[in-house]
Formats: structure tokens, sequence, C-alpha cells
């Protein structure tokens, strides 16, 4: 008989009853501009107003904040995030950056092991995924929804095909900044991307914002009826076209205003008919 007894009932892992979180996980930050929606990026304005040369990447302190433990008081020996909450990651820079590469498979190993919350993954780098994804992927993990940006009807085109060519287990796009009319039907329709899951629409913030047109924003939201998609109007941008008048929005009212507008979808219904059914 060894030293080491093996219980023979063990211990419960500890529950967890604190409230899930929203939490924005900046795992690495910097970034190089890939195309047109990346013309204003508010990281490059906020690191050029500091001096700091924003294309050189380097981890951040909050690296492994998934896997942080309370080491004392009520919650010793729970994660400090709490079970149950979604990390929305690298808003500072492209979770599929290639100058990110050397730390990727440790970030994949804490997701792998948050497999009690979620995380939500933004990129212009579809083309990169694949190869950047862990060896046990399989199928997609159902913790993780990787959304990809598309900002004009090019960049649709261009990143929407490689992106719905993936296996993943949940998919979003985003149209934001909006720069143009976005027609996403061929990539809607059942045959081209039924798994899409959601689309969300947002105008441009900052002090150079180009405008969006309210009536391309209803456009897509009209497209996401027909097929049954998720669509949110995420905010206005500081410019926003509406019957031929241009309307400036403050920062702090543009996620507002694009609530107020009552346009959200839930999905799951189909609320038209599609030409040709
Ligand atoms: S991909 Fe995103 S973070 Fe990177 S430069 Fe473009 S807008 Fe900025």
């Amino acid at each position: 008989m060894t030293d080491r007894q093996i219980p023979l009932f063990p211990a419960e892992p500890p529950s967890d009853p604190r409230q899930p979180e929203s939490v924005t996980w900046n795992l690495w930050h910097g970034c190089t501009k890939v195309s047109p929606g990346c013309a204003h990026c508010y990281m490059f304005r906020r690191d050029e107003a500091v001096g700091r040369d924003a294309s050189r990447l380097y981890k951040t302190r909050a690296f492994d904040l998934p896997v942080l433990v309370c080491r004392a008081g009520e919650w010793r020996g729970l994660y400090k995030i709490p079970s149950g909450s979604c990390f929305y990651t690298c808003f500072s820079s492209d979770f599929f950056h290639a100058d990110a590469d050397g730390w990727r498979t440790e970030a994949w190993s804490m997701i792998r092991e948050r497999s009690d919350c979620s995380f939500f993954m933004i990129t212009k780098r579809p083309e990169r995924i694949e190869a950047c994804l862990p060896a046990d992927w399989g199928e997609g993990w159902e913790h993780v929804t990787i959304a990809v940006t598309c900002e004009n009807q090019v960049m649709a085109d261009k990143r929407l095909p490689v992106y719905l060519g993936l296996t993943l287990r949940h998919r979003a796009v985003m149209i934001e900044p909006m720069l143009t009319p976005v027609d996403l039907r061929k990539y809607l329709c059942e045959d081209g991307g039924r798994a899409i899951e959601s689309v969300s629409v947002g105008g441009e913030s900052g002090p150079d914002a180009r405008p969006s047109d309210y009536a391309w924003v209803l456009d897509v939201r009209d497209q996401c009826a027909l097929y049954g998609v998720a669509f949110s109007y995420h905010q206005t941008g500081a410019r926003l076209i509406r019957g031929g008048r241009e309307y400036r929005i403050p920062r702090a009212r543009q996620r507002e205003q694009a609530k107020k507008a009552g346009i959200d979808l839930r999905g799951g219904e189909r609320l038209g008919e599609i030409p040709g059914e």
C-alpha cells in the first residue's frame, strides 16, 4: 500500500455562486493595418497619442486572465473570472495576427481550460485561421465563436468565402465600420452559408469617421430577416446619413441611438419570401 490514498468519494469541484461577467481580454496588444476598415483604427490613434509604435505586438499583463485563481478571501480557490462569463478577446489586436503565433498555443490552452466560459474573437484575417487552430479543434469548440469583419463589399467577397470554408462551431459576421452597402445574400443562403448565426452592423467613430447610410443598415437587416439570421445594430457611428441628411452623433450616444432604432432581430425565423423560392 502506498502512502498516497485514492479517495473513495472524491470531493466535487467547488461550485461557483457568483454572477457571470462580460470580460474584455486583451491578451496581446498591437496590430498592422490590412484593409480600409483599419484606416482610423482607434488603437493606432491611442498609441500614437502616447508616442507608442502600435505595429509592434507585445503580450499584455492580462495574458493569463482566464486562469487566474483567487488566493484569499471568500472565493479562495476559484478562478478570478466567474464560471459562465464571456471573454471578448483582442480589442487592441487581432487574435490571428502572425506576430502572435508564438503565444497562441498557450492562449488556446487557457481557452480549453475555461470551457465553463465562452470566448468571442473577431478577425480581419480569416485566411490565417485554419493554420492557427489547435490540434484538437475537431468540429470546433462549443464555447468559442470566431467572427469575421467585412467593412465593405470587396472585403465581404474576399473574406467570407474563406471564412465559410472553415470548420467552426459558431459563425458571426460584423460589418463595422460600415463603409458601403453590403450584399450578403449569397453567404446567408442555405447553400452558401447557413451556418452564419448573426450579423452585426455599426458605423465608424472618432474624429475622422467616414459616414454610413442608414439605408445600408436597413438593407442588411432585411437580408438577415429573409434568411432567419440574427441581426444587431451595434452603434450608429459618428456620422449617419438618413433620408439624405447627415447627422453627427457624439460617441456617448452612438450605441443608445442604434438601440433606439429598434431594428435588432433574434433570428431563427424567416420574415419574408426569398426571390425564386
Ligand atoms: S485589424 Fe483591427 S486592430 Fe488591427 S489595425 Fe485593423 S482595425 Fe486595428
